[in-house]
C-alpha cells in the first residue's frame, strides 16, 4: 500500500464507469472534476461513479471539484495565424474573431488594469508580447517579443499586471453551488492571491453548512508572497506548476515545490504536487525517464500526494499512467528516508496542545518500538493530519463513523480509513479495531501497534490518552 497518493483529472478518456472502476484498481485515490472543461451534468455523472465504486470495490476513493477561477482566454482567432518578433498587436475586448492584427480577450477590465511594459503571455507562455499602450477603455496595443502561432481560446497570464478580477467569477460560484450539492469533499480554488481568497470562499462553504475542504492552488506570484499565511489558513495546498511556471520563470518552479512542501508538512498541511508528472505517457505506453524521476522526487519530498491532469483526462492511457505512476510511488517509498519530521513547538496556549503533543509523541514510539500501526478514532478527521504530518514510518490506521470524512482523509500521506461506529468503551473499541486490522492483515500477531483515543469515548472529546500494546 503507497503511502503516497495520486489524483487523477476525470476527462473524455475516463468517463466511464468500467475505466473508472480499473483506475481504482490502479491506485487511484482521489478523482478530480475540473469545472474549466466539465459541466454540471458531468460532473453529476462522475460523481455518482465514484460513490458506486466506493461501495462496490470497498473504497474511500475522494472527489475534488477544481473551480476554474479568473482564467483569462482569447477568443477565436483564424486558421494559420503566426505572430512574428516585431510585430504590433491590438487586443480588444470587444468580441471578434482574431487574426496577427487584432484579438480579443476575456477580461473587460484589461486596457484599465494593465500598464505600459507588462508582460503579456500566451498559450502556456509560448507567445509573449509586451503592452505598449492602452485607450483605458477597450484597446491595447502590444509588441510582440516571442513569436509563434497564434491560437484559439488559448489561456492568458499576465504576471506583472494587478489583476482586479473577483478570485470567485460567477462561473465559479455556480460550479461551487453545484459540487456543494454533490457533497464533493475538497474544492480547488485556482489563482489564489491571498489569504482572503481562501477565507472568502471558506464563509460560503460554512454558510452552506458544508464539511467541504479547500485546496488553494499556487499558480500565481502574489500567493508566493503570502505562502505562510496561505498555507495556515487553507486545508490543503496544490503546486500548480502549469501557470505557476508561466507567472513565475520556469526555472524558479522545482526550488518553490520544494520550499512550499517543506512548509506545508511543517505546518501540517497536505500538499500535492501538480501538472506534467506523467506527460510523456499522453499517447505512449513507457514513460519519459525524466517524469519517472519528477514522480520519484516529489515522492521523496514526502509530499501527500501526485496529479495527472490530462494524461487521464485526454490521453490514451489513463489505466496505464495511474499503475506506472503507482510503481514509481512504490519503488521511491521503499528507499525513502523513514525519519520522522520534526516537532514543530507547539504553544501552551493553544487549545489543541495536549492532542498535537498526544499525536506526535505516539508516532515517536511507534518510531522507537518499531510498530506497525498507529490507530486511532476521529470525529473532525483532525488526528489524521496532525499524525500524517510527521510522516511516521508506521501505517496510520484512522477509524471514523462518519463516510464523507473517511473519503477526505484519502488526500493524506499514509492515512488508511476505515470506517466504525461503536461507542462502548475505550477498552472495547480498542480491542475492535485491533481485530480490524488484523483482519485486513495490516498487523499480525506479535505487532506492536500504538492507540491514541479520547477518555471517556462517549463525550468525543479531544485526544488526551497513549496506549502501546501488542496484537
Ligand atoms: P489547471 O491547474 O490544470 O486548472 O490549470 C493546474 C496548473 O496550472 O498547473
Ligand atoms: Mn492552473
Amino acid at each position: 500500500m503507497n503511502k503516497t497518493k495520486i489524483i487523477a483529472t476525470i476527462g473524455p478518456a475516463s468517463s466511464d464507469k468500467s475505466v473508472l472502476r480499473k483506475m481504482f484498481s490502479a491506485g487511484l485515490n482521489v478523482a478530480r472534476i475540473n469545472f474549466s472543461h466539465s459541466n454540471h451534468e458531468e460532473a453529476k455523472e462522475i460523481y455518482n461513479w465514484i460513490q458506486e465504486l466506493n461501495v462496490e470495490e470497498g473504497r474511500n476513493v475522494a472527489v475534488l471539484g477544481d473551480l476554474q477561477g479568473p482564467k483569462l482566454r482569447i477568443g477565436i482567432v483564424k486558421a494559420d495565424q503566426v505572430l512574428k518578433k516585431g510585430d504590433k498587436i491590438t487586443i480588444t475586448t470587444d468580441e471578434c474573431e482574431g487574426d496577427v492584427s487584432k484579438v480579443y480577450i476575456t477580461y473587460p477590465e484589461f486596457p484599465k488594469d494593465v500598464a505600459v511594459g507588462d508582460k503579456i503571455m500566451l498559450d502556456d507562455g509560448k507567445l509573449i508580447l509586451k503592452a505598449e499602450s492602452s485607450n483605458n477603455k477597450n484597446e491595447v496595443k502590444a509588441k510582440v517579443i516571442q513569436g509563434g502561432p497564434l491560437k484559439s481560446k488559448k489561456g492568458v497570464n499576465l504576471p506583472n499586471t494587478k489583476i482586479s478580477l473577483p478570485c470567485l467569477t460567477p462561473k465559479d460560484l455556480a460550479d461551487l453551488e453545484c459540487a456543494l450539492e454533490l457533497g464533493i469533499e475538497w474544492i480547488g480554488l485556482s489563482f489564489v492571491r491571498s489569504v482572503n481568497d481562501i477565507k472568502e470562499l471558506k464563509n460560503i462553504i460554512d454558510s452552506n453548512n458544508s464539511p467541504a475542504k479547500i485546496v488553494a492552488k499556487i499558480e500565481k506570484p502574489e500567493a508566493i508572497q503570502e505562502i505562510d499565511a496561505i498555507i495556515n489558513e487553507t486545508d490543503a495546498i496544490m503546486v500548480a506548476r502549469g501557470d505557476l511556471g508561466v507567472e513565475v520563470p520556469m526555472e524558479r518552479v522545482p526550488a518553490l515545490q520544494k520550499m512550499i512542501t517543506r512548509k506545508c508538512i511543517k505546518y501540517s498541511t497536505p500538499v500535492i504536487i501538480a501538472t506534467q508528472m506523467m506527460e510523456s505517457m499522453m499517447e505512449s505506453l513507457s514513460p519519459s525517464r525524466a517524469d519517472v524521476n519528477d514522480v520519484a522526487n516529489a515522492v521523496h519530498d514526502r509530499v501527500d500526494a501526485v496529479m495527472l491532469s490530462g494524461e487521464t483526462s485526454v490521453g490514451t492511457y489513463p489505466v496505464q499512467v495511474i499503475r506506472a505512476m503507482s510503481k514509481v510511488v512504490k519503488n521511491q517509498e521503499s528507499h525513502n528516508n523513514h525519519e520522522m519530521e520534526e516537532f514543530l513547538p507547539i504553544e501552551k496556549k493553544n487549545d489543541r496542545y495536549i492532542s498535537d503533543t498526544i499525536c506526535f509523541n505516539a508516532c515517536k514510539m511507534a518510531e522507537q518500538v518499531n510498530a506497525k500501526a498507529v490507530m486511532t478514532m476521529t470525529h473532525s478527521g483532525y488526528n489524521a493530519y496532525k499524525i500524517s504530518s510527521f510522516r511516521p514510518p508506521s501505517q496510520i490506521c484512522i477509524f471514523t463513523n462518519n463516510r464523507k470524512i473517511m473519503n477526505t482523509l484519502s488526500l493524506l500521506w499514509g492515512v488508511r480509513g476505515y470506517y466504525y461506529d461503536e461507542f462502548v468503551s475505550t477498552d472495547h473499541t480498542m480491542s475492535d479495531i485491533k481485530n480490524i486490522i488484523k483482519e485486513k492483515g495490516i498487523v499480525k500477531d506479535g505487532d506492536m501497534v500504538v492507540n491514541i483515543a479520547s477518555m471517556p469515548i462517549t463525550d468525543k472529546g479531544m485526544t488526551n490518552m497513549l496506549r502501546l500494546s501488542r496484537i
